[in-house]
C-alpha cells in the first residue's frame, strides 16, 4: 500500500453514531412533507414497546422509493434528535406523558425549524397543539408550544406566564423553543421545566447523515472540518440537492463555505496579531466562551466580553482587530459604522438603519457586530442648537438597541472611535459597550513585529529593529504601507526586496537628523531618562533617537498613584526641557508644540490633578470635559496648573544639576 493510500483511509470519515432517533425522524419528515423516501432505518432494538420501535412500526407501510426532505430541515432534525436522544427516557416521556421541555438553539433561525420538527417526530401523531401566540384551549389542547426567536420586543420572561399557568394546570406537555430560552421564554416555564436541551452543533457525521437524506446516498470524502466548524444549516441547502452526488454536495459546500465574505475571510486570526495589548487578551477570552457558548456549555450571560469600546487613533487596527476576532471566534462579523447610517437623507432613514443592523446581527448571532466611528453619535451632554431634537433621537435610538444585551444573545457589540472623550457616557454603561480598551500607537518592538506579519516570508532573516526604530510613531497601517511601497520599489528595479527598500520608504526621503540636532535630542532624552531613573517611580521602557525626533517611553500611571507619583511623573515629562536648558543653554520647541509633547502631557496632568484626581488646590472635586478648555473658564485653575509645572520645572532641573555627571556621561 502507498502512502497516500494509508493517509486516504486514515481521514476517510468514521462510521457515524447509529442515529435511530434521528433517522426515525428523518422517514417522518419525508413522508409529512409529502415526499416518497427511502427509509433512513436499517435497524432496530427489536423491542416492540421501544418508542423508536413504535415510530417504526409507523411508518413500515409507507415506504417507496427515494425523494428528500429539505437539507436544513433535515439537519434540524437530526440535531433535534440528538438532543433529545441524549436525555434518557426523554423519547418515550415525549409520546406517553407531558413533560415541561425547553430546547436552546442559540441561533433564531433554528426555532420555527425545531418547532416543526417536535410536532411532526417526537410528539404522537394524535396530540392537539397549539403554538403561543394562537389562542390556547384548554383542555382540548394537549401540547403548548412556546417558540420564540428573541426577534419580537415581545420575547421576554415576563411575556406569555399566564398561558403557561393554565397549561401546566391544564397538564398539558409545554415546550418552549428559543435562541438562549432564560431570556426569550416565559419566566414559569423556564422554572417549571424538568429538561433543559440544548441543540447540539452539526458535526460531520450529522452533515453526512442529513446527505443521506437529501441525495439518498452516504458520502465517501471526508468533509474539511474547517467547513463544517463555519457551516450554516442555510448553506445546507444550497449545497445539498436530490440530484447531485453526495460527494458533489460536500465539494459545494466547501466552497460555499469558503467564500462567504461575512465569515473570517483571508486576513489573519487574532493569535496572529501583535500591537493589541490588553485587547488582545480581551478578545482570546471571547474567543474561548464563544466556542464555549457555542456548543452550550455556558449561557449568554455567563459570557464576560459583551461589549467593548475600542479607541485609538486611526490606522491603529481597529476595524483588522474586529475582523482577526471573528476569524479566531468563527463568528459572522457584522460591519457597519455612524457615517453609514448618517447616509439616509432623513431621521426616519437613519433610526432604521440602526435598527435594521441590530436586527441582522441577532439574525447571524453568534456573530459580532462592529460599529466604526462610534463619536460620529454626538455626547447628548454636549448638544446645542437646532439639532439637538435630532442628534438625541439618534442616540437614544443606539443606546436602546445596545442596552438589551439580554435581548441580543450570542451578539457582541464593538465600536470604535478615534475620540473617546466624545462617545456619551451612558454608551459605556454596564450592559452596553461597558469595557474600554485604547490601542496605542505601537512601540519599536510592536512595529518590527508588524513589519514581519506584513513582509510574511519575505527578508526571513532580516534583523527588523532599525527599520521599527526609524518608523517610530508610525502605525500599522503606516507599516502596510511602507512595505507595499518598499516591494513596488524593489519590483520596479527587477530584484528581491531589500531591507533598504523598507528603509528608503519609512525615511521617504527624509534626511537623517543633522549632527547637532541628534546632540540636543540625546541629551533631552537623557534628561527623561536620569530623571526617571533617580525619581525611582517609572519603569524606563525604552529610548531611541529615530529621523523625526527622539522618544523616552514609561509605563503608565496607574489607578493606583498618589499625588507624589503623579508630581514625578511631570517632573520627569519636564526633565528633557530641563536638560536642555542646563546643557545647551535652551530649550528647544521639541518639548512642545504638539498634541502628544512632553509638555501637553504634563499640562494634561497637572490638570488631571486639580479637577479629577482631587490632589490638588480645589481639594476633592471632579469636573467632567465640557465643550471649552476648563483652563480658559475655571477660575483659577490656570494658576494652579501654571504654579505645578513650573514647580516640576525648577525640580527637574535641581535633579539634573545634581547628577551632571551622569547626565553628560549619557550624552556621550
Ligand atoms: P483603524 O480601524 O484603527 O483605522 P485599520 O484596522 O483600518 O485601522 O487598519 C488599516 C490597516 O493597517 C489594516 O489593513 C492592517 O493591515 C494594518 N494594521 C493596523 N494595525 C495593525 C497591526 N497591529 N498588525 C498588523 N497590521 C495592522
Ligand atoms: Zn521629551
Amino acid at each position: 500500500m502507498s502512502v497516500s493510500e494509508v493517509e486516504a483511509t486514515a481521514t476517510r470519515p468514521k462510521t457515524a453514531p447509529a442515529d435511530l432517533l434521528a433517522r426515525a425522524y428523518l422517514d417522518i419528515l419525508a413522508r409529512t412533507e409529502g415526499v416518497h423516501a427511502k427509509s433512513m432505518l436499517r435497524m432496530g432494538s427489536g423491542d416492540p414497546t421501544d418508542p423508536v420501535e413504535e415510530l417504526l412500526d409507523d411508518l413500515m407501510d409507507t415506504i417507496e422509493d427515494r425523494v428528500s426532505v429539505r437539507a436544513d430541515l433535515a439537519a434540524v432534525a437530526v440535531l433535534t434528535a440528538r438532543a433529545i436522544e441524549a436525555e434518557p427516557g426523554l423519547t418515550r416521556t415525549l409520546r406517553r406523558a407531558a413533560p415541561v421541555v425547553t430546547i436552546a438553539t442559540h441561533t433564531p433561525d433554528h426555532v420555527s425549524a425545531v418547532n416543526k420538527v417536535i410536532e411532526a417526530c417526537a410528539l404522537p401523531a394524535d396530540r392537539s397543539v397549539v403554538t403561543s401566540g394562537h389562542k390556547l384551549r384548554l383542555p382540548d389542547n394537549d401540547v403548548f408550544i412556546v417558540a420564540r426567536d428573541g426577534t419580537d420586543k415581545s420575547h421576554k420572561p415576563d411575556n406569555g406566564n399566564d398561558s403557561v399557568a393554565a397549561a401546566l394546570h391544564a397538564r398539558a406537555t409545554i415546550i418552549g423553543i428559543a435562541p438562549d430560552p432564560r431570556w426569550q421564554l416565559p419566566r414559569d416555564l423556564m422554572r417549571s421545566a424538568e429538561y433543559h436541551l440544548v441543540l447540539p452543533e452539526i458535526d460531520e457525521s450529522a452533515l453526512f447523515l442529513v446527505i443521506e437524506a437529501v441525495t439518498g446516498k452516504r458520502p465517501q470524502r471526508p468533509v474539511d472540518p474547517a467547513a463544517i466548524r463555519s457551516l450554516d444549516v442555510a448553506d445546507l441547502v444550497l449545497a445539498l440537492r436530490p440530484d447531485r452526488s453526495p460527494d458533489d454536495c460536500i465539494e459545494r459546500l466547501e466552497g460555499l463555505v469558503a467564500k462567504k465574505g461575512e465569515f473570517h475571510s483571508d486576513g489573519p486570526s487574532l493569535e496572529d496579531l501583535d500591537g493589541y495589548g490588553e485587547a488582545k487578551d480581551w478578545g482570546l477570552e471571547l474567543v474561548a466562551d464563544f466556542a464555549d457558548y457555542k456548543a452550550g456549555r455556558i449561557t449568554w450571560d455567563e459570557v464576560d466580553n459583551r461589549g467593548l469600546l475600542l479607541s485609538g487613533p486611526p490606522g491603529v487596527g481597529k476595524t483588522s482587530y474586529a475582523r482577526a476576532l471573528s476569524k479566531s471566534a468563527r463568528v459572522p462579523l457584522v460591519a457597519t459604522s455612524v457615517a453609514d447610517w448618517n447616509a439616509a437623507s432623513y431621521l426616519s432613514g437613519t433610526l432604521q438603519a440602526i435598527k435594521d443592523v441590530f436586527a441582522r446581527a441577532r439574525r447571524l448571532s453568534p456573530c459580532i457586530l462592529f460599529i466604526d466611528e462610534l463619536d460620529g453619535i454626538s455626547d447628548r451632554s454636549r448638544l446645542s442648537g437646532d439639532y439637538v431634537e435630532y442628534w438625541s433621537q439618534i442616540a437614544n435610538s443606539l443606546l436602546e438597541n445596545l442596552q438589551g444585551v439580554d435581548e441580543r444573545p450570542g451578539v457582541v457589540v464593538i465600536g470604535a472611535t478615534n475620540h473617546p472623550d466624545k462617545i456619551d457616557a451612558a454608551v459605556k454603561r454596564a450592559g452596553r459597550l461597558d469595557r474600554e480598551i485604547a490601542i496605542e500607537k505601537p512601540d519599536a518592538r510592536t512595529l518590527a513585529n508588524i513589519f514581519r506579519h506584513h513582509l510574511r516570508d519575505q527578508l526571513p532573516d532580516a534583523d527588523l529593529m532599525p527599520v521599527a526604530l526609524a518608523a517610530r510613531g508610525a502605525t500599522g497601517a503606516d507599516v502596510e504601507a511602507y512595505v507595499r511601497r518598499a516591494r513596488g520599489a524593489a519590483r520596479r528595479g527587477r530584484r528581491a526586496l531589500q531591507l533598504d527598500d523598507l528603509l528608503a520608504e519609512v525615511r521617504s526621503n527624509r534626511e537623517p537628523l543633522s549632527g547637532d540636532v541628534r546632540r540636543r535630542v540625546a541629551i533631552h532624552e537623557a534628561g527623561h531618562v536620569v530623571a526617571g531613573t533617580l525619581l525611582g517611580r517609572m519603569a524606563v521602557v525604552g529610548v531611541s533617537i529615530g529621523d523625526r525626533g527622539g522618544l523616552t517611553e514609561v509605563a503608565d500611571i496607574d489607578g493606583s498613584a498618589d499625588p507624589d507619583h503623579c508630581n514625578d511623573v511631570i517632573v520627569m515629562l519636564m526633565a528633557g526641557r530641563a536638560a536642555e536648558e542646563l546643557m545647551l543653554g535652551s530649550p528647544s520647541t521639541g518639548a512642545g508644540g504638539e498634541p502628544h509633547s512632553d509638555l501637553s502631557h504634563a499640562t494634561d496632568i497637572a490638570k488631571k490633578i486639580e479637577l479629577k484626581f482631587g490632589f490638588g488646590d480645589f481639594g476633592p472635586i471632579y469636573l467632567g470635559e465640557g465643550r471649552h478648555d476648563p483652563l480658559t473658564t475655571v477660575p483659577g485653575l490656570l494658576a494652579c496648573v501654571k504654579k505645578r509645572l513650573d514647580q516640576a520645572m525648577l525640580t527637574a532641573a535641581e535633579l539634573l544639576t545634581k547628577n551632571r555627571m551622569v547626565l553628560i556621561s549619557a550624552r556621550n
